[in-house]
Formats: C-alpha cells, structure tokens, sequence
C-alpha cells in the first residue's frame, strides 16, 4: 500500500507539470457534458456526516484551489485510473455492518466502505496527484431506478461536471447518470439544496430490483421515515404502479407475474408511509370470494391470515394477508384494472411490509391503521375514497384501526 501511494505520489508530481503545459490538449472525453445547473431551493450547513467527517480529518475539506478542473487528457487519464482503482480495491459494505453506527463518512477502512467512503478516497487520491480539492465536491443524490439514496464525487471541469460513482467504472456526465440530485457541497464549503421537483424515475425499470446502490437501503429499512416528495414525484410513483397494472394477463399467469407491481407498490409505500423497501415479495393466490369467507369463518390455524372486508359491514371479506407463509390471498375476479382492486392490494402489501420489516404493533387494530391509510391514498390517486368504493366510513374505520381496551 506504502509503495503504490509512494508511485501514486510520482505519478502526481508528472501529472502537476501535465496540468500547467495542457494548452491546446484540451479533450472532452465524455462527448457534450454542460456544468451541473440544477435550480437551488436552498443553501444550507454541510449535512452533520459530513461534518464530523472533517472535524476527524483536519484540512481534508477545505476547498483550495482553482473550482474548475482543466480536462486534458492526461488528468482524465488519472482520474480514470483512480476511479477504476478505487472502485476496485475498497469492497462496499454498507455502514451499519460494520462501523456499529449508521451514516459515518469515513475513508474506507481496512479495504472496505460504502459509497460516500468511495467519493471521499477518490478525492484524498486525487488532491495527492495535485487535482484541486475545490473542483472536488460531494454530492447526495437519489437513484432513479434504485429508488436508494447514494453519494457521488463531482467534478467541475472544462469538459462538465463529471461524476465518480462507485457503481462505475466509467466517468459520467451527472445528466446523464440515473441520479437525482439532493445536495451538492459548494467551493465555499456550505452545500446546495437542489429543487426536487425536478425528480424523476423510472419505477418501470425496477421490477425485482433491490436497491443496492449505497446504504440506502439500509437506511429505509432501519429507519423507516416517510421522504417528503413533490406532488409530481408521487404521481410518477403510482404511475409506475399503473403502468405494471395495466400489462395484460395479471392474472392466472405464470408465478411472479405479479412481481413488477408487487416491487412498484412496495417502493411507493416506503416513499409515502415509510414502510421499509424490502423487496421480498409475498406469494399471491386466488381463490372464489366464498372460499376466502368461509376461511375466515372458520379461522384456520395455524396460517393465522389477518382477513380484510370489503365493505362497512364487515361481512364481505376479499382478501387476507398470512404473516406465517407471506401469502397474499385475493378473489380469483381480481385483475387489478380498477382503483378498488389496486387499492386491496396496496392494503395487503402494507401487512407484508410490515412483516418482512418485523414491526411491532400494539394490537391488530394498530397494524390495520397504516394498511387502511395506504389504501385510501391509492384511492386518492384516482379521486375515490373508502367510503364511495367499500362504504367504508369514518366511524368504521377507527373502529377498524383503534386497539380495544
Ligand atoms: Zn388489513
């Protein structure tokens, strides 16, 4: 290690010289690359990771230096050669498992990090070679298919703003990288907030994906906290539960038919309810409306099949969630084409998710609060309430979701 810091250090006293005669070699490796010109909602305080990152590395943050790079081609060459190193000797592992605390930026650690650990040894690596630290700049974005959040480097420079990600081994232009962007650090060490109502995604794409591109998943699963999202995300969000909704055949098909819309749901519940992202999805069966009610009637042990009733009277039982065999259980009639039928299913995720997540609630009644939540929000969606779909009223439903004493 001493020895290739030692050559890396040579290297960087070549590659000095390289910078300061790169007149005329001016190369835009990445084709047409703009700089990063996200609107800013907000400039705020260094997020507190971050924080206690350079309290612990004494001048590793301060932002010295010309803010943009000059990309010739023999500093492309070197951040390449860094990017592709470090991509390659640090092995990712998310936080929890192995610093004992969630969310620490560090530098790797005996070989191993997660994806802000990357971005910050890319950067220390770099200002060894004589690279500015103040082209350098951190960024937290969200990924638009991952659906996780994730830490890049960027770099400012004459060719765009570049991106180092650990999940590339190629530099990329930061538009046209499946990012959101959440904030960036700025040369004057606070950071930018950027307006998130420029996000997107692409949910379409994430079927049977787990989102494994920094800690967070981790991060959605241990905390659980709902993200606030624009009201243009939350419509992009469902609509990639249309979208798998409205394929043909969802029904009678082949096993995991299902599992595109299962994985749409589960990544909206964890935006909107903060239910954890787990994509582990439950087995779906049908069966006739009567056989589901005549379960119910006759509680059958030991599955222990938490049934859901249709309508105010509660004598209509549609559908039912097993906690023991992870199955879902809806009416053979179901083909998810219609808000109500959507909605039912939303309701039963969210008793997976609250399965698979190992939550504890106080009693029934309190598990049926966020699954009725959910599915009136579904509803919602398409401008219908519980009460026009199922007569399910106000008073019904605290009866529902209020733990008896
Ligand atoms: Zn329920």
């Amino acid at each position: 290690m001493k020895n290739q810091r030692r050559a890396f250090q040579a290297a960087g006293v070549a590659l000095l010289s390289a910078i300061s005669s790169a007149e005329g070699h001016d190369l835009n490796a990445s084709g047409t690359c703009a700089p990063l010109n996200l609107p800013i909602a907000q400039v705020t305080a260094p997020p507190t990771q971050y924080i206690d990152f350079c309290r612990l590395n004494p001048g590793h943050c301060n932002m010295t230096g010309p803010t943009i790079l000059y990309w010739t081609a023999p500093v492309r060459q070197t951040v390449d050669r860094v990017n592709r190193a470090v991509n390659s000797e640090v092995v990712f592992v998310p936080d929890p498992e192995w610093q004992g605390e969630e969310e620490v930026w560090s530098y790797p650690v005996n070989g191993r990090g997660d994806c802000e650990d990357f971005a910050l040894e890319k950067r220390r690596r770099l200002v060894e070679f004589g690279l500015p630290r103040a082209s350098m700049t951190m960024a937290i974005a969200h990924h638009k298919a991952k659906l996780s959040s994730h830490a890049v480097l960027l770099l400012e420079t004459t060719g765009g703003t570049l991106v180092l990600d650990n999940m590339s081994d190629e530099i990329g232009c930061w538009g046209r990288v499946q990012l959101n962007y959440e904030s960036r650090e700025r040369p004057d060490g606070r950071w930018s907030r950027f307006d998130q109502s420029y996000w997107n995604f692409e949910p379409a794409t994430i079927a049977g994906m787990r989102g494994h591109s920094c800690r967070a998943t981790a991060e959605v699963e241990r905390r659980g906290t709902a993200r606030k999202i624009t009201a243009h995300a939350q419509q992009q969000l469902f609509a990639g539960i249309q979208a798998e909704a409205s394929r043909a055949s969802l029904v009678g098909a082949p096993e995991g038919s299902l599992n595109g819309l299962l994985t749409a749901i589960a990544t909206w519940l964890s935006f909107n309810l903060g239910l954890p992202a787990i994509y582990e999805n439950p087995q779906v069966r049908f069966l006739p409306q009567e056989e589901i009610a005549a379960m119910h009637l006759a509680n059958l042990a030991p599955e222990r099949w938490n049934y859901t009733a249709a309508d105010g009277s509660r004598d209509k039982v549609v559908s039912a969630y097993s906690t023991l065999s992870r199955t879902i259980l809806l009416q053979d009639t179901w083909i998810g084409k219609n808000p109500a039928e959507l909605s039912i299913l939303v309701h039963e995720m969210v008793h997976h998710l609250q399965t698979v997540g190992g939550r504890k609630y106080e009693c029934a009644a309190t598990r049926e609060k966020a699954a009725y939540e959910a599915q009136a929000l579904a509803l919602a969606q398409f401008g219908r309430t519980l009460k026009e779909e199922f007569g399910i009223d106000e008073m019904t439903l605290l009866a529902r979701t209020t733990c008896s004493p």
